[in-house]
C-alpha cells in the first residue's frame, strides 16, 4: 500500500501551503482523500497519479470548500463512488459513511471515525496505525472549530488508538500523535480557563476578551481569534458556567457575554 501526497494551489490563511489531498493505493486500486477544490491542474495530477489503476472511492473528510468540491467532477471522470458524511455546498456524497463503515482497498481497508468539532460533518480515515485527520488535526497551525465540546470529545476518542502516524488535512505529517492530542487537549483547557479569567476580570464581550487573552497574537488575526474564543463560550455556555447571547449585537466581536458564575 503506498500513499502519494499532493499539495493543492490553494495557499491561504485558513489553508497554510494548501490542502493535502493523498491518493492510498496498491498496483490495481487506488482511492482519493479530499480532493481540494476545483483547480484544473490538481485534477489532472490526481488522475496521472492514479495512473489507470481501478478508483474504489474519493472520500472526504468533510464538506468545507477548500477539501470537497472537486470530488464529484472526480468521482464521475473517474467512475467511482463518493464518500462522505454528509452533503455540503458543492458537494453531493453517492455513498454516506459514518463512525465505522469501512471502504476497502482489496487487501486493506479504510475505516471511518466520525470525529465532529471543527465541522459537524467531520470524519477521520483509518488505515492500519496511520490516521487521515483531515481538519480535525492540522501540521504547524491552530484548527478553527465550530463545537468546542464536541471537539474535545472527539480529540478524547482519538487517545485510546495506537496511532503511529498522522496525515492531516493542512501542514506536515505528524509522527507523534500521542503527544500532540495530548498537547491539543490541555492548550485548549488552558484557553478555557485564561477566558475564565477575563470574564472574571470584567471581559462582557467576544471583542473584550479577545483583547485580554490574545495580548501576545498580531491584531489582524484577532477577528479570526474571536471566532475560536466563541466556540469556548459556547461550550462555557452548555457548561453552566456563562450567559451568551448572540441575538443582543449583529457583529460577533461585540456579542455580549455574562458571568453566571465563577
Ligand atoms: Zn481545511
Amino acid at each position: 500500500m503506498n500513499i502519494a501526497h499532493l499539495l493543492a494551489p490553494n495557499p491561504g490563511l485558513f489553508t497554510g501551503a494548501g490542502t493535502n489531498t493523498y491518493v492510498v493505493g496498491g498496483d490495481r486500486r487506488a482511492l482519493v482523500i479530499d480532493p481540494g477544490p476545483v483547480i484544473n491542474e490538481h485534477f489532472d495530477r490526481i488522475v496521472a497519479t492514479i495512473a489507470g489503476r481501478e478508483t474504489v472511492g474519493v472520500v472526504v473528510t468533510h464538506s468545507h470548500p477548500d477539501h470537497a468540491p472537486l470530488a464529484n467532477p472526480l468521482g464521475e471522470e473517474l467512475d467511482a463512488p463518493v464518500f462522505g458524511f454528509a452533503p455540503g455546498p458543492d458537494f453531493m456524497p453517492s455513498d454516506l459513511v459514518g463512525e465505522g463503515d469501512q471502504i476497502s482497498l482489496g487487501d486493506e481497508v479504510l475505516e471511518v471515525v466520525y470525529t465532529p468539532g471543527h465541522s459537524d460533518d467531520h470524519i477521520c480515515l483509518l488505515l492500519g496505525t496511520t490516521l487521515f485527520s483531515g481538519d480535525h488535526i492540522i501540521g504547524g497551525s491552530t484548527v478553527m472549530i465550530d463545537n468546542l465540546s464536541r471537539y474535545l470529545a472527539s480529540l478524547e476518542k482519538l487517545q485510546p488508538m495506537a496511532l503511529s502516524k498522522l496525515l492531516p488535512g493542512h501542514g506536515p505529517e505528524i509522527d507523534d500523535p500521542a503527544a500532540v492530542i495530548d498537547y491539543y487537549i490541555s492548550h485548549r483547557r488552558e484557553r478555557e480557563e485564561e477566558i475564565v479569567m477575563a470574564l472574571e476580570n470584567g471581559a462582557r464581550s467576544v471583542g473584550a476578551v479577545v483583547t485580554d487573552v490574545y495580548q501576545d497574537v498580531p491584531e489582524e488575526l484577532h477577528r479570526i481569534a474571536a471566532l475560536s474564543v466563541a466556540a469556548h463560550l459556547r461550550k462555557l455556555t452548555e457548561d453552566g458556567l456563562v450567559t451568551f447571547s448572540d441575538d443582543s449585537a449583529s457583529d460577533l466581536w461585540d456579542t455580549l457575554v455574562g458571568m453566571v458564575r465563577s
